[in-house]
């Protein structure tokens, strides 16, 4: 069985049943996230007594599921979140799938469910997109969303490592972050009373698990007046994330040095795709100083008021980067200067990740489909 858990499927096996009625793509004007899909699905199953299966590409259709499936029970569920783009030259690219698949691949081991060739998973994308490229959006707003998914389909009650899981990837068409173009600042709730992860626990994993439980903080927020939530830990209250994004802050430190800094990896964080490429790109201008470090909200809140923060953004792939606007924090509201600012350097990154997304600038970040 350790044996099968190790093995992988391979993209030369996999076999491809057409959709007969492709369904009308939706106007790109008009995509309201992760409600339209594509014709096609990828999927994927495992057993603990056979192995991989063969990968296949049928039509978009329901899952069948066993009423006792662990991923039911117990959220032994986890997924990933990339997308490929129509660029200018009309050929589609992906943007650091890689970084996906291991990231996918870590979150396969710290579930107990069976791991796999991350280059075969990504071939298998690579074809299911091919297959659906009309509905890669004819537009350098909109892309293809993709979602890999992997969850148990353990047919039984017990708390056990799984011996049956189905692997999955569905995919359709978003629209624009950024619905006029510009940017919008964010306002945020940062309420210490809720933890999003920690030390020790699953939050550097993309499991379902970690993602249920922040909806009704994010309610809580809305009802505040707020948009996101600004997720704070332990007793120093570290700022850690915001909402389903990584952050940033853009600063002139006490040395008067510029200054970007992130939260590290420290177990709590998730390794964006978004992240490591602003981390990147930042290294190799070589401009300003580039720093993985926690900050404490008093220390936030001291250089703000000492007028040092320049930007706070949040970097995902839903939207690149996020201006962040304001904070609302133990019932203040607190101005953050980031649209004041330009904001400068959010927008070049911006421009960055979206040149090289949609092959107005060319990089080995982003392969073609
Ligand atoms: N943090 C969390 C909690 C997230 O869900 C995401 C989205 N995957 C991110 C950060 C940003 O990661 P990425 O840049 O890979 O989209």
């Amino acid at each position: 069985a350790q044996r099968r858990l190790a093995s992988s499927f391979k993209a030369s096996d996999l076999s491809v049943e057409r959709n007969p009625k492709p369904a009308a793509k939706p106007d790109p004007s008009e995509l309201v996230f992760g409600k339209q899909f594509s014709d096609h699905m990828l999927t994927v199953s495992w057993s603990a007594d056979s192995g991989w299966d063969a990968p296949c590409i049928k039509p978009f259709q329901n899952l069948s599921l066993h009423p006792a499936s662990s991923a039911l029970h117990y959220s032994i569920e986890l997924f990933e979140g990339m997308k490929a783009f129509r660029g200018v030259d009309n050929h589609v690219r992906l943007f650091r799938p890689m970084l996906n698949m291991e990231r996918m691949h870590r979150s396969a081991v710290r579930s107990s469910l069976p791991t796999f060739d991350k280059g075969e998973l990504l071939e298998c994308i690579k074809k299911l997109v091919a297959l659906d490229q009309e509905w890669v959006p004819y537009s350098q707003e909109a892309s293809l969303y993709i979602r890999p998914t992997f969850i148990g389909t353990e047919p039984s009650l017990g708390v056990t490592r799984a011996s049956q899981a189905l692997l999955f990837v569905i995919v359709g068409p978003v629209g624009p972050y950024f619905a006029t173009g510009s940017f919008n600042p964010v306002s945020l709730l940062a309420d210490p009373s809720f933890v999003r992860a920690w030390k020790g626990g699953v939050g550097s994993y993309k499991m379902g698990g970690n993602y249920g439980p922040t909806i009704s903080v994010q309610n809580e927020a809305v009802q505040r007046g707020c948009q996101q939530v600004l997720w704070l830990y332990g007793p120093d209250e570290q700022i850690t994330e915001v909402g389903t994004m990584n952050l940033f802050i853009y600063w002139t430190n006490d040395n008067g040095e510029k200054e970007l800094m992130t939260p590290p990896l420290d177990g709590i964080i998730l390794p964006g795709v978004t992240r490591q490429s602003l981390l990147d790109l930042a290294r190799t201008w070589g401009e300003f100083k580039v720093t993985e470090r926690t900050m404490g909200m008093q220390e936030l809140l001291t250089a703000l008021d000492a007028g040092q923060v320049l930007e706070v953004f949040g970097a995902g792939t839903a939207c690149v980067v996020c201006p962040v606007g304001s904070l609302l924090y133990n019932g203040k509201t607190y101005h953050i200067p980031t649209m004041q600012n330009g904001p400068e350097l959010a927008k070049r990154f911006y421009k960055e990740l979206t040149d090289i997304q949609y092959g107005r600038k060319a990089s080995e970040w982003a392969p073609l489909v």
